[in-house]
């Protein structure tokens, strides 16, 4: 049994991790023997890693912990999305969602407790900034949410969209990314990986640098006068830094474009001036663009968009020279829609009642 302040496991890089056993006169190969059971079998016990010596196991299961995060609670979409509430071993709690759709499962995942950055749309903002989460505990969201995959089901997917900002937490999601992508980990290619970003700027180059994934950037406006409003981050880093520094990056190209996420808000984003705006900045790099109509509810400001209004923006953007997607609203019946996670269960729910927003 480890001490509770015994270092963590998880989330340490392989390469790392070869390094740390090696100080401990342990050959460095049984990091990779050990990564294996920890991402690619689900197995965390170190009694269990039936390859390594009883003596190692010891040795192992009195070093270093090798959980994060517990399950708290897990409620079921009727469409099969799955959203689970996890609790970290300080209380803190955050909520990860499975989507399943056709063939592909994708896994959204956190990377702070709460957020600093107060987007006006969002649940998670309204809630403040507690801490980052540390690798650990966003690679065990994956390990504990895969094992709620049903009917033959394998994750294919993750997307860093969860609660927080995942570039004001860089160093712990590049080294959950290289555990992600590690053949010895969870194997993921990096095009089945995307971060998304509200345009934390100087954090683009650095992230893309250090990981060959795919940037999502969530724009919500097309203008700053509108995007300083829903999306605060925007005044210390206007549209036109935005787009400046997405086209001086030489990973962006028509095989790597930049994702777009476009939250359609009724009467405030979805005009015919803001689909051509739109259209007149995504022209002018690399792009695909994700449109998805608000989720709202109770106490936001904000309202959906009209059905009609929504095809009409979307009519207006397609066909312009970038890829166009409408996304559908998944798992809106538990609050697991894009932008309402506020890692509350039944607690979450009274606030959102109380009126404390959504994204
Ligand atoms: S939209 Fe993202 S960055 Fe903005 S407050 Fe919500 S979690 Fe934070």
């Amino acid at each position: 049994m480890s001490a509770p302040d015994a270092p963590q496991i998880l989330g340490v890089p392989i390469e790392q991790l070869r390094g740390r056993l090696a100080r401990d006169g342990i050959e460095p190969y049984r990091a990779d023997q050990i990564a294996a059971w920890l991402y690619a079998r689900g197995v965390w016990e170190f009694e269990r890693m039936s390859d390594l010596s009883s003596e190692l196991r010891a040795r192992l299961a009195r070093s270093w912990r090798s959980r994060a995060l517990e399950l708290a609670s897990v409620e079921r979409s009727g469409d099969g999305t799955v959203k689970g509430l996890l609790r970290a071993t300080d209380g803190a709690r955050v909520e990860a969602v499975l989507i399943p759709e056709d063939d592909r499962t994708t896994l959204c995942l956190s990377t702070q407790v709460g957020c600093p950055l107060r987007c006006s749309f969002c649940a998670t903002g309204s809630l403040g900034f507690t801490r980052n989460l540390s690798s650990a505990e966003i690679v065990d969201q994956v390990c504990r949410m895969r094992s709620l995959l049903e009917g033959g089901r394998s994750l294919t997917n993750v997307v860093f969209m969860g609660m927080g900002e995942p570039l004001l937490n860089l160093k712990a999601v590049l080294d959950a990314i290289r555990i992600l992508m590690h053949p010895k980990g969870f194997g993921f290619a990096g095009r089945r990986i995307t971060v998304s970003s509200v345009g934390v700027v100087p954090k683009f180059g650095e992230l893309l640098e250090q990981a060959r994934v795919n940037l999502a950037v969530s724009l919500h406006a097309t203008t700053d006068a509108l995007r300083d409003e829903l999306v605060p981050i925007n005044r210390r880093f206007p549209l036109a830094v935005l787009f400046d520094t997405l086209r001086g990056l030489e990973v962006v190209t028509p095989r790597w474009p930049v994702f777009f996420e476009y939250t359609l808000i009724g009467g405030v984003n979805d005009g015919p001036e803001d689909a051509a705006r739109l259209v007149r900045l995504l022209r002018r790099l690399p792009s695909k663009l994700n449109l998805i109509p608000m989720n709202p509810h109770p106490g936001s400001p904000y309202r959906a968009p009209a059905p009609a209004q929504v095809e009409r923006f979307l009519a207006r953007v397609s066909g312009r020279g970038f890829p166009v997607t409408l996304r559908r609203s998944r798992g809106a019946d538990i609050a697991a829609a894009c932008g309402q996670l506020v890692a509350g269960g039944a607690q979450g729910r009274r606030e959102r009642r109380a009126g404390v927003g959504s994204r």
